[in-house]
């Protein structure tokens, strides 16, 4: 395990700070549709829930190996007004202390609340009307707010975790109804305590291994070191590789339950790489290289900073998807038999050395 210091306000460190939701076990998603005088709701507020909800359980329950019992419930079936029109509000992509997002929290909670006992919840997602605000081909709004202590109190519970979702992602051919969801598989991340992957150029670090890096396009899954620090896989399933010397491991590809899932090279005590066998299959749809793949965990590196690093096996090959809003760059980052992952300043090396006929991966590493 691997911990940032606690000037890091999101990190990659295991356990994951205080504040925010649990991630395994029954977890109870309170949504509310919400709509504003100037974006009066589209269709029924149901509709606009069930954009999301089926799929994000499905998800959450796959992604989890069965251990997120992920429950979407909506108590207030129709659109909540708000008081003041979108405009009023001012809302732009912001920090929680925002005056509007805090003014759009309070109303809503007020509006919401002789309906609703906002104690039985573990966080909140708000469905706004796809019509308030830009386009998401414009502008991304969608926010999270995660572990905020200081957010306005509903019920005597601060509502410190709350997800917000505008607009609608289309998959790059015009159509949201197949993946436009997993803006919220996305947004619970950050709940569950997840820094985003990409940066500010974009998802040029990870790629599409991890909904925290790209949630537009074709289907994909969490890193092995997410579903570890989710509690998603027992301490059986993962491998610390601590000492010098040489230890051969067999990894299972991550979609499937069981076996050994990943493998860790701490490098000192904030940071080190992490080692796991990709696979298309479950939440992983495009996977077009299936193999090995290693990447750097910083957990002294906050949300958006790059905290994890892909090591590309093939820099400049232009990858092997065609698929949309998928970075191809990094589609073939993984390592297959034969290839050898070497990093000369740290002395860690990764062999991986066959495949058997089940698909599992077996890979010797080596440290100095
Ligand atoms: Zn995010």
């Amino acid at each position: 395990m691997i911990s940032g210091p606690s000037s890091v306000q999101m990190s990659e460190g295991i356990p994951t700070g205080p504040g925010y939701s649990r991630s395994t076990g029954t977890v109870r998603a309170l949504n509310l549709m919400i709509d504003f005088s100037d974006a009066p709701g589209e269709g029924s507020a149901m509709e606009r829930l069930a954009e999301f909800a089926p799929q994000t359980r499905a998800w959450f329950a796959t992604s989890s190996y069965g251990r997120l019992d992920y429950r979407p419930e909506a108590p207030i079936s129709d659109w909540l007004r708000m008081p003041k029109s979108f405009k009023e509000y001012g809302i732009e992509r912001g920090a929680p202390f925002d005056p509007g997002y805090r003014k759009l929290v309070e109303d809503l909670v007020r509006k919401a609340d002789p309906r609703v006992d906002f104690r039985k919840y573990d966080f909140l997602n708000v469905l706004v009307t796809p019509n308030a605000g830009p386009s998401a081909l414009d502008t991304v709004l969608s926010v999270t707010f995660a572990g905020n202590q200081e957010a306005p109190v509903a019920d005597g519970v601060p509502v410190a975790n709350a997800s917000f979702v505008y607009s609608r992602q289309d998959d790059g051919s015009g159509s949201y109804a197949e993946t436009g969801y997993r803006v919220l598989p996305h947004e619970n991340g950050h709940v569950f305590g997840l820094p985003d992957l990409y940066t500010h150029e974009g998802g040029g670090a990870v790629g599409h291994w991890d909904i925290m890096s790209e949630d537009w396009g074709a289907g994909n899954d969490l890193l092995g070191w997410h579903k570890w620090k989710l509690g998603w896989l027992d301490d059986t399933q993962v491998r610390c590789a601590a000492t010098p010397g040489s230890t051969e491991y067999t990894l299972t590809p991550l979609p499937r339950p069981g076996g050994l899932k990943l493998v860790f090279v701490p490098l000192d005590s904030r940071t080190g790489y992490a080692i796991e066998l990709r696979a298309r299959g479950g939440n992983d749809a495009v996977v077009c290289r299936p193999g090995i793949l290693v990447y750097k965990v910083d957990a002294t590196v906050d949300t958006g900073g790059g905290p994890v690093r892909v090591y590309d096996s093939r820099r400049d090959s232009g990858g092997c998807t065609n698929s949309p809003n998928v970075h191809a760059e990094l589609s073939d980052a993984t390592f297959v038999p034969g290839e050898s992952f070497r990093d000369p300043g740290s002395g860690v090396e990764v062999k991986v050395l066959a495949t058997d006929p089940e698909g599992n991966h077996r890979v010797r590493v080596t440290r100095r």
